[in-house]
């Protein structure tokens, strides 16, 4: 079973994989838990190349072809022979962001992302999604809470970051919209507890355990 976690900065996204990952293997269910670009070399560069380039001005496709890029990588050498051996493979962040971030909040749209993801992904996608929706505001906010040094006013910078998560979001709305059977939304603005048992029966319910 494939089951990816997405959702803003601050949603809670690593936290709740932790905590659904040891309440499956619990229940004896062996479980690969990872985020993309995942463990693996090839993707782990791949990566390092997008995020250096944050400086300077990598073109948009380009990013989202290095992102599907890292995406294929880490699909065939992680995730499928894990779905293979019969794992619980549980990802933070996959196709979804790329089409929140890259095809909707930054324009290139969600089809030609699209296009570019199912060629790198070749039909392979998870049987179930949460989406872990927040306001950007509060998402930030704890992102900032985790790291004292920021506490200081918004400054430009910070809204024009704002604006951008409000389009991520945005987008990840209409994909909950457009995937109803697949995307589950659950609302990460609550105590973590509720939000992991609604995490957990949602699992239970569509997987069977
Ligand atoms: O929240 P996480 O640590 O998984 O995301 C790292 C960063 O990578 C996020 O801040 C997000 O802006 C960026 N990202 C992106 N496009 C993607 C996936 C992640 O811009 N497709
Ligand atoms: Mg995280």
């Amino acid at each position: 079973i494939f089951i990816t976690v997405e959702g803003g900065e601050g949603a809670g996204k690593t936290t709740l994989i932790d905590r659904l990952s040891h309440m499956i293997r619990q229940k004896g269910i062996p479980v690969l838990t990872t985020r993309e670009p995942g463990g693996i070399p090839i993707a782990e560069q791949i990566r390092s190349v997008i995020l250096d380039s944050r400086n300077q001005a990598m073109d948009g496709k380009t990013e989202a072809l290095l992102y599907a890029a890292a995406r294929r990588q880490h699909l065939t050498e992680k995730v499928q022979p894990a779905l293979d051996e019969g794992y619980v493979v549980i990802c933070d962040r996959f196709v979804d962001s790329s089409l929140a971030y890259q095809g909707y909040a930054r324009g290139l749209g969600m089809d030609e992302v699209w296009a570019i993801n199912r060629f790198a992904i070749g039909g392979l996608m998870p049987s179930l999604t949460l989406y872990m929706d927040i306001a950007p505001e509060v998402g930030l906010m704890r992102v900032r809470e985790a790291s004292l040094q920021e506490n200081r006013e918004i400054n430009r910078l910070d809204l024009e970051k704002l604006s951008f998560h409000e389009r991520v979001r945005d987008g990840y709305l209409q994909l909950v919209k457009q995937y109803p059977d697949r995307i589950v939304k659950i609302d990460a603005d609550r105590p973590f507890d509720e939000v992991l048992n609604e995490a957990a029966g949602v699992i239970s319910g569509r997987c069977a355990g």
